[in-house]
């Protein structure tokens, strides 16, 4: 699964010579403060037991999602874990958001050219892409992790989630409306240099920085969009 994003993502390189459109850093780092928490009592009274379930993202349309495994019995294990899981150098390079300067994403959307395929008419022709998320994976212990840091994660997990699927929702579109225009052209080599050529992926570039805009001016982890410290992430 893993080896086949990998692969994906370098043939977007292949593709277009670059594509312009490359992942979507996920989650800004954030310098969150990790509070000591509560007295060491109370910690062992809320021992997770596998009370509540890790909460597993559902599928999304039309989109692969992989993951990246995650390890740590302490939420200051956790962060460190996914700060150093570089996931822009493993599937990257991730496109530049003013939110992550550091290249550090805790999640990432992106597409994939779909090698192998044929023009042999451009009304049957089929977009070339494929919508891919990858989300961290985090598997506790089953001894030493408390109820609290699962219940934190569950909330982290969720809103990174929706974070991703939030770009794979405009890929999506933007990818099929492109898949309408290049019905239209008159023939293969139209539709090949359509899909090769940088500037037709400009109206998903700025749909994809206009989302972050909406996100960052009304940022909730509710909507997909971390607050600094917010529940010590
Ligand atoms: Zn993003």
């Amino acid at each position: 699964m893993l080896r086949r994003l990998a692969a994906a993502a370098c043939l977007i390189g292949l593709f277009a010579g670059c594509s312009p459109v490359g992942w979507h850093g996920g989650q800004p780092l954030r310098a969150g403060k990790v509070s000591n928490g509560a007295a060491a009592g109370s910690r062992i009274a809320r021992t997770w037991f596998g009370n509540p379930l890790i909460w597993v993202p559902p599928p999304i349309p039309q989109t692969e999602i992989s993951y990246f495994d995650v390890t740590g019995f302490t939420q200051q294990q956790v962060i460190h874990s996914m700060n150093t899981s570089n996931i822009c150098v493993t599937y990257g390079p991730c496109s530049t958001d003013p939110a992550v300067p550091n290249g550090i994403a805790w999640g990432l959307e992106g597409i994939g050219f779909i090698p192998g395929l044929y023009c042999s008419s451009p009304r049957t022709f089929l977009v070339p892409w494929q919508v891919y998320v990858v989300l961290p994976r985090w598997s506790p212990p089953v001894v030493g992790v408390s109820v609290d840091l699962v219940t934190k994660w569950n909330a982290l997990e969720r809103s990174i989630y929706i974070h991703e699927k939030g770009h794979a929702d405009i890929s999506r579109q933007d990818l099929y409306d492109l898949g309408i225009q290049a019905q239209q052209l008159a023939n293969c080599n139209a539709v090949i240099a359509f899909w090769e050529d940088p500037a037709t992926y400009n109206k998903l570039d700025a749909d994809q920085a206009a989302y972050h805009a909406r996100l960052h001016a009304d940022c909730r982890p509710e909507i997909g969009c971390l607050r600094a410290g917010w529940l010590g992430w």
